[in-house]
């Protein structure tokens, strides 16, 4: 179990509302904002409030709340009007996956096509 709270953590701040965002959802344990730097019409960040650094520190107790960051995810893309086109939600981990936050978060892209994979293959 890590800490809740990282005081040097961007997304920490964010979730606890100590800086702003465009916020779209908060509950309990989950947070939801607008990407700052957004790769298509819809990209939304959901976060867990308390502060976990990679999908590595992951444990069985925290199935739940996973499982409860995905359904939020959906729920946000349905409310946003992408459920029937379709959408992705990627998850990055560590350097290989591309993460640059380490407070996990889940990326929730939709609003136009994409392609597989997210790398070129030649
Ligand atoms: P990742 O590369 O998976 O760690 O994604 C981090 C994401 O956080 C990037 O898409 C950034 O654009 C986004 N980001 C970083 N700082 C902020 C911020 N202050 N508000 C909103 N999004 C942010």
């Amino acid at each position: 179990m890590t800490d809740s709270y990282n005081e040097n953590c961007i997304f920490c701040k964010i979730a606890s509302e100590k800086i702003p965002s465009k916020k779209v959802y908060s509950d309990e344990q989950i947070f939801a904002f607008h990407d700052i730097a957004p790769v298509a019409p819809v990209h939304i960040l959901i976060i867990p409030k308390r502060h976990i650094e990679t999908l590595d520190d992951l444990t069985s107790d925290d199935a739940l709340l996973v499982g409860k960051l995905i359904i939020v995810a959906k729920d946000i893309a349905r409310t946003l009007g992408i459920a029937e086109s379709g959408y992705r939600i990627n998850l990055n981990c560590k350097r290989d996956g591309g993460q640059t936050v380490f407070h996990i978060h889940a990326h929730l892209i939709g609003g136009k096509s994409m392609g597989w994979p997210p790398f070129p293959t030649t």
